[in-house]
């Protein structure tokens, strides 16, 4: 049982969504040591540059997430949806279902 397209691009576009008022909310974070923002304080230097390393992979990886996401929806328009990028062999229902922003198979994504 496959589901619908718009239903897909729906949860797609939730998605889009979700990530990039996140990316936003990281854009405008209040600098570290301000004491806002991130309902707590951090103490000494270490775990704030800490902190702020984690910000920067937490915002990298929401921008890939991002790019993933639009890129379904492309394929999505363009009707290869569900299909490898790599390899063209349809991914796997159940791989879409976890991550429905996938655009490699299983195989190709190792
Ligand atoms: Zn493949």
């Amino acid at each position: 049982m496959a589901t619908p397209n718009t239903e897909i691009e729906r949860l797609l576009r939730d998605r889009l969504a979700e990530v990039q008022e996140r990316i936003a909310e990281l854009a405008k974070a209040p600098e570290p040591g301000s004491g806002i923002g991130f309902g707590k304080r951090i103490g000494d230097g270490t775990s704030e540059a800490i902190s702020r390393r984690n910000d920067i992979g937490v915002g990298n990886s929401l921008l890939v997430t991002e790019e993933k996401l639009t890129h379904a929806l492309a394929k999505l328009d363009e009707g290869s949806y569900g299909r490898c990028d790599h390899c063209g062999d349809p991914i796997a229902p159940g791989r879409l279902q976890v991550a429905p922003e996938s655009a490699l198979c299983i195989d190709c994504a190792r």
